[in-house]
């Protein structure tokens, strides 16, 4: 476990013994820790005071992210996983003198994973008046133009080493489905109507995601680029022109501000939440968000930025 976590969340949790599991045939569930669906605690646990249960970090139930866990009625199955996303990324309302009025309703911190083809697609809908996480939209993307077996080497190099291969397999569909599925989710919460996305601004660390991945995915799904990819911002330019320090990524930023960092790098959720951190504690120091980078209406793949500090 402590692999997994950094800095603080390290310290927490080092003075606790690991917890051990015993494997069932029949599981297949993602495994953080070699762990699976049936898992059962050894009796090798201590015990913990309720306020350490309080705090423990839990790897994320990434059937639940998706909205396929079906173990909701199993109490081991919920003292393993964590299904609620939000509490680990709750804020100090104290700490809000600073925060300044943002120009839209709700940030969407959005990582996406995968060189070839996207692997990986999250979603994390920000409230910019509480910064609370809202909702979650998580899917894990099967790619397109790929043999199976060369997916199955894919899976296993990129999502193998956290464990987490399994539910991929169990759970990825194809961009073009994601895509559809995104574009409920962005009218279930107004956010979209069909034209440019309203009351909402795309947060993503780096231009990559939005300006060269998506457009490279929509050409390879042959799909359209779909018209709430106009414009978005790219944290790293916002922090260089606030804190003025140039941070080449995540990692930087959050050694930088002194927030540990959470989950598994590279694992598109975990990574999703460590930005929205990032964010939240930029939100909290005063910054205001703004759009870094915008879409030619013309002609998509020309972008523009916005900056004149930028970070790239
Ligand atoms: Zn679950």
């Amino acid at each position: 476990m402590a692999l997994l976590l950094r800095g603080c969340m390290a310290k927490i949790l080092s003075h606790r013994n690991p917890m051990f599991f015993s494997f069932s045939p029949l599981t297949v569930h993602h495994n953080y820790h070699s762990l699976t669906l049936c898992a059962s605690l050894s009796t090798s646990e201590t015990p913990s005071s309720s306020h350490e249960s309080h705090v423990r970090w839990k790897p994320i139930c990434l059937y639940h992210s998706q909205g396929k866990c079906t173990k909701m009625d199993d109490p081991i199955h919920l003292d393993t996983f964590n299904h609620d996303f939000s509490k680990e990324l709750q804020v100090d309302t104290t700490e809000f003198n600073k925060m300044r009025p943002q120009g839209v309703d709700f940030f969407l911190v959005l990582d996406l994973e995968g060189r070839v083809e996207i692997l990986e697609f999250p979603v994390l809908l920000i409230s910019t008046k509480t910064l609370q996480v809202e909702d979650i939209f998580h899917r894990f993307v099967r790619p397109s133009k790929m043999s199976e077996q060369r997916i199955n080497e894919y899976i296993e190099g990129k999502y193998g080493k956290f464990g987490v291969h399994r539910v991929w397999h169990d759970t990825a569909i194809p961009f073009t489905e994601v895509i559809q599925q995104f574009g409920l989710w962005l009218m279930r919460h107004q956010l979209w109507m069909g034209g440019e996305l309203n009351r909402a601004a795309f947060v993503t660390c780096g231009n990559w995601d939005l300006k060269t991945k998506v457009p490279q995915q929509c050409e390879v799904s042959k799909i359209k680029l779909p018209p709430y990819f106009m414009e978005w911002v790219n944290l790293k330019d916002v922090y260089l022109n606030f804190y003025n320090r140039r941070a080449t990524g995540m990692v930087k930023m959050m050694k930088e501000l002194q927030i540990p960092l959470m989950g598994s790098h590279h694992l598109g959720i975990d990574d999703s939440r460590n930005i929205a951190r990032v964010l939240q504690h930029m939100l909290l120091d005063g910054a205001l968000i703004q759009i870094t980078a915008r879409r030619n209406p013309r002609s998509l793949r020309d972008v523009k930025f916005l900056f004149k500090n930028r970070i790239g």
